[in-house]
């Protein structure tokens, strides 16, 4: 540590953060940001000023997708590779930016100048292809685009903005402009106790997808002894889902008021946002919103001149899917990988720091602020029998009017594609890879938690596109997003993906699809979190409903083709070839 340059960040930015475990993730962004990799010096330096080992700062370096030991290049592009990137021309992109860069995907440039990289969904599935450049997100992008991109890049110019929040119907409940201060007030006027007994009455389930009664969990966490944390889950990271995007977008003091009001409902003082790495450009703008309440008094000590004391800081990831299962979340808010814990405990009793926390999806929160000021009768009156309220949906695909839609619950899928003006469907993914592949015979299936439920992602494929291909650039992500910690799922996904290979290639026999069944049902019952035991999902349900695309592909009268080339079919699969 011993360079001019070395000195002053320890001094300037590392000076200003705490060097403790639970806040790893912060200074290895900030030695990233600085260096656009982790340099070995750091991690002895770390070492020396904490109680970290050099052992457990790389396994968590190595954890997460963001973070590495050698150079990405002073401008760090990662490429979205999720379906509907590869829907709207991905391929053309990667094809431009190598071709100005002079480089090929995962290589960096000989000056340094440029890392060209590949990352799964980055939640802009309804204006993609789409790529984030130093944290930037460009969106849209034509061959042309990239031309003028590189070039701006080049003489050190960034031509970017925000993307679009592209919010193309709101209900009763999202995107309104809620009263912070008379809705803490009317809040102040409940008890604790008597504010879970009003969420309970609206019937508010998780909006994550499983659909979990927020009361009833807040309930089990206040059985335990506090201090409590409250987290806020920002990392949609299901591929096809934006939602939270526009609610962090355009309605952030929405989802802080719910924080504030899950806190008071627990008793606790602190609360976190857990963002996704990939809505770092939301970072800076999400700060001013909360130093913006502390001013107002709406945050921070005795909040309105109430014994409610509560503040909100923001944790940022390092990409990784598997974060967005709660107990992962809280690992990895700990400094920690990313990996699922063993439950139980379940996290309302052992969760942030050993205390109890509630896990709750950024929408669901954002319901809160409506169901105080509007009553849990009014809320309870919106939807079905067992889904009260309405959803969010990121809706993307084969359609012309992409975007974020406010659905009643018991909305139909028919009444969904005609929203958004979709033509020609044959299937449609609800709830992202580990939801639901439904085809045209059940457009009359409903958006809610007795039928379709879904953490907001709606796909739609048109007839034109290739069922296989779906599926296989599902499973590549689930192979990638593997923790690797079950080996079932570890290896299992590996073997799914390389035998869906051999089928799209035309070599596979009836056998194939026996085995990619038996795997699947394997990982779905040997796994410990939900991305193994929904991995298997896309190959079930495509086999299932649309089971004359597989059978065309295979040969039936064989048990075996020799010239089935594993190593060569592996090779194309690394080079994300379809
Ligand atoms: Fe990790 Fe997969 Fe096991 Fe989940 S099921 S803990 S992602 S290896």
């Amino acid at each position: 540590m011993d360079t001019i340059r070395d000195q002053a960040f320890i001094k300037e930015r590392l000076g200003s953060l705490k060097l403790y475990t639970s806040n790893l993730l912060k200074i290895l962004w900030a030695i990233q940001d600085e260096y656009r990799y982790i340099p070995q010096r750091f991690i002895h330096y770390l070492c020396s000023q904490t109680e970290l080992t050099a052992e457990a700062i790389y396994s968590v370096i190595s954890f997460y997708h963001y973070f590495s030991l050698e150079h990405r290049g002073d401008n760090t592009i990662y490429l979205d590779t999720s379906i509907t990137a590869e829907m709207s021309g991905y391929k053309a992109i990667r094809k431009a930016f190598e071709q100005q860069l002079g480089i090929k995907v995962g290589e960096v440039s000989s000056c340094m100048q440029f890392g060209l990289f590949e990352t799964s969904c980055m939640g802009l599935a309804d204006q993609g292809p789409a790529a984030l450049i130093n944290h930037q997100a460009y969106t849209n992008l034509t061959p042309e685009k990239v031309k003028q991109v590189v070039a701006d890049l080049m003489i050190c110019q960034s031509s970017t903005s925000l993307p679009a929040s592209n919010i193309r119907q709101s209900g009763p409940i999202f995107f309104q402009t809620n009263k912070t201060k008379s809705t803490l007030k009317k809040m102040f006027k409940s008890t604790p106790e008597q504010v879970v007994e009003i969420i309970k009455a609206s019937g508010l389930r998780g909006r994550g997808g499983a659909g979990f009664p927020t009361g009833t969990k807040w309930e089990f966490c206040r059985q335990h002894e506090g201090p409590r944390y409250v987290f806020a889950n920002g990392d949609e990271g299901e591929p096809g889902t934006f939602k939270d995007r526009a609610l962090l977008m355009k309605s952030a003091k929405t989802v802080f008021l719910g924080m504030m009001i899950a806190g008071y409902a627990l008793q606790a003082m602190r609360g976190f946002l857990y963002l996704r790495a990939e809505y770092f450009y939301l970072l800076n703008d999400l700060n001013k919103t909360l130093n913006k309440l502390r001013q107002k008094g709406l945050l921070g000590h005795q909040i309105l001149g109430s014994n409610f004391t509560f503040d909100i800081s923001i944790k940022l990831g390092a990409g990784a899917y598997i974060c967005g299962e709660e107990s992962a979340l809280i690992e990895s808010a700990e400094g920690k990988r990313g990996e699922p814990r063993n439950r139980p405990p379940f996290p309302v009793e052992v969760g942030y720091l050993g205390r109890p926390t509630t896990v709750n999806n950024l929408e669901t929160l954002s319901n809160l602020p409506s169901i105080i000021a509007r009553g849990a009768n009014w809320f309870a009156s919106l939807g079905t029998t067992e889904s009260k309220g309405t959803k969010l949906l990121s809706i993307a695909g084969d359609c012309n009017k992409p975007g974020v839609y406010e659905v009643e619950f018991g909305t139909t899928v028919n009444d969904i594609l005609a929203m958004v003006d979709a033509k020609n469907t044959q299937a449609i993914q609800v709830g992202g890879p580990s939801g639901k592949l439904i085809n045209t015979q059940e457009l009359e299936r409903k958006i809610c938690f007795e039928d379709l439920p879904t953490g907001g992602a709606i796909t739609i494929f048109n007839t034109s596109r290739d069922i296989l291909n779906i599926v296989k650039n599902y499973s590549n992500f689930f192979m990638e997003e593997s923790c690797g910690f079950c080996v079932p799922c570890r290896a299992g996904n590996v073997i799914i993906n390389e035998v869906l290979d051999k089928i799209i290639e035309g070599k596979g026999v009836a056998r194939d699809l026996e085995q990619i069944k038996e795997t699947a049902k394997v990982i779905a019952i040997t796994s410990r979190c939900g991305l193994g035991q929904t991995s298997g999902n896309p190959i079930m349900q495509s086999l299932d409903k649309f089971g004359h695309c597989y059978q065309q592909r295979i040969s039936k009268d064989m048990e075996f083709i020799s010239e089935f080339d594993l190593q060569e079919s592996l090779r194309k699969a690394r080079e994300g070839l379809s």
